[in-house]
């Protein structure tokens, strides 16, 4: 299959574009411009902007395991309905968790056939795994077999996957430097959690509760904590889904200071706060949890700086499991594998907040390059996938939760109106329609290159 894709745009720097056409062949871009062959078929693009694929780095799809709340069918047309063409799923919302190389063999077998865009895999380390004997050969097993790195908590909800404490985690990050590996730090202090737990009111009428029993201090410590240590042994860090200006600013401080620590955010800590918390009840709910305006505000300046990738940490749920008396049992997460690319355009692009290429580096640039994704999956360079987007910036739209592809469709967005949306997504150079039931799932295991 080759043709050549004309009358798009494609960002050169800053805001400003240029016509631009492409060809491709065998699911890779071959040529640009002028030296796209004359001879090919071509594809009207329709003059709209061309963008890289998104690259989701943080996305939860419980499958094979809790595929009541989401499976890799529905997950994957989402992110194509959203131009993502590559998620990075977590080890730990699936069962087994991929905390051993057979577990990440029998993940890979399970997903075959049934993604519709490709997908790389993070390992995971959680206090379970580390009562194995053999936890390093492990390590070092799955870190071989591509995994884009390994997620730990410092706090964890889940049975199947406790989280780890600072010894524990001196241990682990040890290792994964020898390995040259990075880890994944879900980073809240479990013991200030613990007493804000024990302070809350219970049961919680006001959602505000929930959020003071998860404070700001508590990411902050973590992240200080895990960070220093890391610095200290020669480790490579990332910070999931930063919540608040105080954590960036302690990642900042650590980045000064020459450790080697990325982070990402996700949209819910950009557009909410405590107050929407209040208002909205579980459907905002996520751990950790929103924060105050002054917070929110200050998260926004490290965008592009300290925090380089922009993350879904799409987590949806059966309705049952938000509709909960207390919003202190209501499940943790939501949906946004399908909303960060309308969300950048929005909220970054159209609110001068993002140029078009800062957009791009957050929404898969930095992820390929810290994940070893780059060269397929960085761009739209001559050689690499022709993975791509093409988005009409100005349509506005609001968003109706029913609308969504994923299974769960709570989510915190519903209503919202975006300027900004997928027109197509071109997944290894097929166009890939998330409502066509034929569109054949051709989404591969994408393996990390360290
Ligand atoms: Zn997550």
């Amino acid at each position: 299959m080759a043709f050549v894709l004309d009358n798009v745009r494609v960002v050169t720097h800053g805001n400003a574009t240029r016509v631009a056409r492409v060809a491709i062949a065998d699911g890779v871009v071959r040529a640009w411009d002028a030296a796209c062959p004359n001879d090919w078929p071509r594809e009207d693009g329709g003059g709209l902007l061309l963008l890289p694929g998104v690259i989701d780095p943080h996305v939860h799809f419980d499958d094979p395991g809790y595929t009541n709340r989401e499976d890799f069918p529905h997950g994957t047309r989402a992110a194509i309905a959203g131009g993502v063409t590559t998620v990075c799923d977590m080890p730990d919302t699936c069962v087994p968790p991929v905390t051993t190389a057979a577990a990440l063999t029998a993940k890979c077998a399970a997903l075959a056939g049934r993604a519709c865009c490709d997908f790389a895999l993070w390992g995971g380390v959680s206090a379970l795994a580390l009562e194995q004997p053999a936890w390093r050969e492990e390590m070092a097993a799955l870190w071989r077999a591509g995994v884009i790195a390994f997620k730990t908590y410092t706090l964890s909800g889940m049975d199947t996957f406790p989280q780890l404490t600072y010894a524990q985690y001196r241990e682990v990050l040890r290792h994964a430097a020898e390995l040259g590996a990075l880890v994944g730090v879900h980073a809240e202090d479990a013991a200030l959690v613990a007493a804000g737990m024990a302070a809350a009111v219970r049961p919680a009428t006001d959602a505000r509760a929930y959020a003071a029993a998860r404070p700001v201090a508590a990411e902050v410590t973590a992240i200080r904590r895990v960070g220093e240590l890391a610095g200290e042994l020669g480790a490579r860090l990332h910070i999931v889904h930063v919540s608040s200006g105080s954590g960036a600013d302690e990642i900042a401080r650590l980045q000064r200071q020459g450790v080697d620590i990325s982070a990402e955010t996700c949209p819910q800590y950009l557009a909410f706060t405590t107050d929407d918390l209040a208002r909205l009840g579980a459907v905002l709910k996520c751990a950790p949890p929103v924060r105050s305006e002054d917070e929110r505000q200050r998260l926004w300046s490290h965008i592009g700086t300290t925090i380089s990738m922009l993350a879904s940490d799409h987590a949806p749920c059966t309705p049952a499991e938000k509709n909960t008396p207390d919003i202190f049992s209501a499940y943790g997460g939501m949906p946004g594998v399908e909303l960060i690319l309308p969300f950048a355009l929005t909220y970054g692009y159209h609110a001068r907040r993002l140029t078009l290429q800062a957009l791009t580096g957050l929404l898969g640039g930095a992820a390929a390059a810290r994940y070893g994704l780059a060269r397929r999956k960085t761009g739209l360079h001559v050689g690499g996938d022709a993975d791509f987007v093409l988005v009409d910036t100005e349509r506005t739209w609001t968003l109706a939760g029913a609308d969504l592809h994923s299974k769960g469709r709570l989510t915190p967005f519903a209503g919202a109106q975006f300027r900004g949306r997928v027109a197509h997504t071109f997944v290894r150079g097929a166009c890939v329609a998330p409502d066509d039931p034929t569109t054949p799932a051709r989404g591969a295991f994408l393996r990390a290159e360290h």
